[in-house]
């Protein structure tokens, strides 16, 4: 694995790769590196040829300044596990690399009125500007996101869309602990009572999905349930637990469609989302989480 800090070193390794007619895979992470992370790279290895992985923490995307400063950082541990899991370019740009005086950002409207984009003013305008720069940085072919942050990637899949982006967009399935609970780099800051407290995030989705397998289609049954056994958790706050239409992301009443059942609170400081896909079909509702 070749670890590079500028985006011309990017571009030479990119373009010797092309040249040897090798399709290009990326990953875009902020580091701390877990299961989920090198999940994806494995994704984009079933993908592409050349794996590209970014770690870089976009501070454009904190809407919380505290959030930003206590992000968990341990680049010695994530370039271990970068390599082992298959990465063949590590791309660590510092701030002053990817922005000196930027003016423009990435902005894909309603799609982002909900959800957490509702609760973190800024956050996605940030994701998608730096996506946006990373996607001509590497000029992939393909680009691995997490279901993990689902409202990111169905948004990227309509940026990429709507800008044409010469890229493939693959959503990777959330990878859990054995507890449950889907991982996060932010789990690092959950204290133990409150790590087995916040369990109750991947219950409420397991109570949804029995509900939809027993016929409940109605958001707002659900979607009391699930506030109820959150609150059994005692989160200090709760963000949303809300039910939305996958296409356009916003709320619905009735589940009928492909739909998103998506959770978002804190324990402490530490914020956590967790969600499920509804999927349809002839036979009916799928859950994917
Ligand atoms: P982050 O480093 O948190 O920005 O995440 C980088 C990428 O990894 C994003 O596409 C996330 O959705 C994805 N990701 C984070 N956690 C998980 C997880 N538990 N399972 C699968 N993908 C994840």
């Amino acid at each position: 694995m070749k670890i590079v800090h500028s985006i011309d070193e990017v571009r030479a390794e990119i373009r010797k790769s092309k040249i040897a007619g090798k399709r290009i895979g990326l990953v875009p992470t902020m580091g701390y590196l877990h299961k989920g992370h090198i999940s994806l790279v494995s994704i984009a290895k079933e993908n592409s040829d050349f794996i590209v992985m970014s770690i870089f923490v976009n501070k454009l995307q904190f809407n919380d300044i505290n959030d930003f400063n206590k992000y968990p950082k341990d680049i010695e541990q994530d370039i271990i596990a970068a390599d082992s899991g298959g990465v063949d370019l590590l791309f660590i740009p510092d701030d002053s690399e990817m922005y000196q005086n930027n003016l423009t950002t990435v902005n894909v409207g309603i799609l982002t009125g909900n959800l957490c984009g509702a609760h973190r003013p800024g956050h996605f305008e940030g994701v998608f500007t730096v996506v946006s720069k990373l996607f001509n940085i590497v000029q992939p072919d393909v680009a691995v996101f997490g279901q993990k942050d689902i409202q990111q990637a169905v948004t990227i899949e309509k940026m990429v869309y709507d800008l044409n982006f010469p890229i493939h967009i693959i959503i990777a399935p959330i990878v859990r602990e054995s507890s449950g609970l889907a991982m996060s780099s932010r789990n690092k800051h959950l204290s133990e009572k409150h790590r087995s407290d916040a369990l109750v995030l991947n219950k409420s989705l397991n109570e949804c999905k029995k509900m939809i397998d027993s016929g409940y289609v109605d958001v707002k049954d659900i979607t009391n349930t699930m506030q109820s056994i959150i609150e059994s958790g005692s989160p200090d706050k709760i963000d949303y637990i809300s039910i939305v239409g996958y296409s356009d992301l916003s709320h619905i009443n009735t589940i009928e469609e492909k739909s998103i059942v998506a959770v978002a609170a804190f324990w402490g400081s530490t914020r956590l989302i967790d969600n499920m896909i509804i999927d349809k079909d002839d036979s009916g509702f799928l859950c994917i989480y």
